[in-house]
């Protein structure tokens, strides 16, 4: 790492507490920094502003909360190496810039957890209790004693949907309740969930099925968007509660109003709501003392705020040591390489659907040039793996140790002359490996399991894949299965195995005029596998961006 930092500027619209401040302050000058803390300055403002102009022309170090750091801000401090955005999520701050800016981007990841988790918590008692409906009904003069059957946590399945750093609160806490805890995350491990002391099930439809409460703890992408639809929701209890603390993106909301409407015992927390942090009519308002709604608060605790201002000085401080381990830019390939960064995120997309369960170990060997961006392709590989697209490299890197996933990143046997191309093995119950390259600007997968001879080009597609004991015209009837389903069958490639006993089938599929959805290519697939005894292995892929 290029240079210490020793201004530290603190510029916040919305300021940390006094009490944060104060901290922030002794923390960062015990760690020897100068600090400035503006207060009420608005970025977008910039140059209007002289004093936050002059600050950040001086600043090494930029700690912000919400505020947006443009490429305008991080232009305006010329001496930046390091912006700590107090919270979790960071996408105020523009990430590739400041990595083409070689300044460090750090979060200050798990500082507002519990906030998030305690506010869970209190829905489900305030939902079960009516505590909203009867403390306006009391104070409106009315005694309801037995109005609304009240029910306890005691004793009820309790679900969660995504089991990170909220997730785990939640559980630790609904526990001490005497809650049956179950949880649903493909990417943490039994071990993990054996210590926390819950029932990890793979599948949603098992988390959700005969559920008391389910409280949703998952990140908004391309992957989770509307996730939580009809399907899931009515395997829950008729009288079951849904408690949302995480985006409001996450949940269908038409399938949550008409299960809300078919069932009259069914109830809503949320803390998100669509159209973002507005006043203005909410959806769920209607459904009166069946909804519970709060403004975005679960991380708006003094302790959450606390926290995180506390953090971002222990970090800025430890900055100057070395220690960059909370950085989301660090393990990141130059752009113009980004081809091979895709390329290993692709193979480790496609490799965890050819391996069962969540491997153990995943074996990374880059070749060529690829060398020296080892651990930053080792990243890409594994955000691929868990196939989560918000992730970059360095988050990936830290979730695949957090699962005691071993990471192998082999030293290249260069005398093979594989050119600058990646060869990925993943083991799990089964094992799985991948090699491929990028040739004129195409990322192209070059070897497939057994399969050493392959040319397939991938596309911005669906792909699918077929593994079969080689016999007459099997590739053409896998084929029609799509053909008659109206998709074309794009750059696809056939290879018998080396010792001719098996074949692959690998191609790109689209639908004639577009419209295609990854559920229905992947029925198609599974119908391939039902259809045509001949084929032991079937996957779909969805790599569209
Ligand atoms: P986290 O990244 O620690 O945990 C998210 C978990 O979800 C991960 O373990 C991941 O493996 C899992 N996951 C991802 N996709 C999944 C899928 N399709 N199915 C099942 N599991 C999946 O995040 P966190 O700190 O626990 O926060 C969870 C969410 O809470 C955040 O994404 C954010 O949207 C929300 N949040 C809300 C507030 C608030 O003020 N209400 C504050 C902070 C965070």
């Amino acid at each position: 790492m290029e240079g210490k930092i020793k201004n530290l500027l603190v510029a916040t619209e919305s300021p940390f507490s006094e009490e944060a401040n104060a901290e922030l302050l002794k923390i960062a000058k015990e760690g020897g920094l100068e600090v400035k803390i503006l207060k009420g300055h608005d970025m977008s403002k910039l140059n209007e502003d002289q004093e936050l102009s002059q600050k950040l022309a001086e600043a090494n170090a930029l700690v912000v909360r919400g505020d947006k750091v443009t490429p305008a801000v991080v232009d305006a401090a010329p001496n930046l190496k390091l912006v700590i955005r107090g919270g979790s999520g960071y996408n105020n701050v523009d990430s590739d810039y400041c990595t083409k800016r070689d300044i460090i981007l750090e979060p200050t990841p798990g500082q507002n957890s519990n906030g998030v988790s305690e506010l869970a918590i209190n829905m489900m008692l305030t939902l079960y209790r009516s505590i909203h409906v009867l403390d306006v009904s009391t104070k409106a003069g009315k005694f309801e004693k037995t109005k609304y059957r009240g029910r306890e946590l005691k004793g009820k399945k309790l679900s969660l949907h995504g089991f990170g750093y909220v997730g785990q609160l939640v559980a630790e806490k609904a526990k001490s309740f005497g809650m049956k805890v179950y949880a649903y995350d493909p990417f943490v491990s039994p071990a993990l969930a054996k210590d926390k002391r819950v029932t990890l099930v793979s599948t949603a439809e098992e988390l959700y099925k005969d559920s008391d409460i389910v409280s949703l703890h998952i990140p908004l992408n391309k992957d989770t968007k509307g996730i939580v639809n009809k399907r899931l929701l009515s395997l829950m209890a008729k009288d079951g509660v849904l408690i949302n603390t995480a985006r409001a993106g996450i949940v269908n909301e038409d399938d949550l109003e008409a299960i809300m409407n078919e069932r009259p015992e069914f109830k809503y927390g949320a803390d998100d709501h669509t159209g973002g942090d507005v006043a203005g009519e909410k959806r769920f308002a209607k459904f009166d003392e069946r909804a519970l709604l709060t403004p975005h608060i679960g991380a708006g605790s003094e302790e959450a705020n606390f926290n995180c201002a506390t953090a971002a000085a222990r970090q800025a401080v430890a900055f100057n040591k070395g220690d960059i381990s909370t950085a989301v830019n660090k393990d990141v390939v130059p752009p113009w390489m980004s081809e091979y960064a895709d390329l290993a995120e692709i193979l480790g997309k496609v490799n965890s659907y050819l391996v069962e369960g969540q491997p153990k170990e995943v074996r990374v060997i880059c070749y060529g040039d690829l060398e020296q961006y080892h651990n930053a392709l080792a990243g890409n590989v594994l955000k691929g793996m868990f196939r989560r697209d918000e992730l970059n490299p360095t988050e990936a890197l830290a979730l695949s140790k957090q699962n005691g996933i071993r990471l192998d990143l082999r030293k290249p046997d260069n005398t093979k002359k594989h050119g600058d191309s990646i060869t990925i093995d993943y083991s799990a119950t089964n094992t799985s490996s991948l090699r491929g390259t990028v040739a004129e600007g195409s990322i192209k997968l070059s070897r497939i399991e057994e399969f050493k001879d392959v040319d397939f080009r991938v596309t911005n597609n669906m792909v699918v894949m077929f593994q079969y004991k080689e016999g007459e015209g099997i590739a053409d009837r896998i084929g029609n299965f799509f053909t008659e389903a109206d998709y074309n069958k794009k750059s696809g490639t056939y290879n018998p195995s080396p010792s001719g006993e098996n074949a692959i089938y690998v191609f790109n599929v689209q639908k004639k005029g577009g419209g295609q959805s990854y559920e229905e290519v992947k029925a198609i697939t599974e119908d391939v596998k039902r259809s045509v005894p001949e084929v032991y292995k079937a996957i779909a892929v969805d790599l569209t961006k």
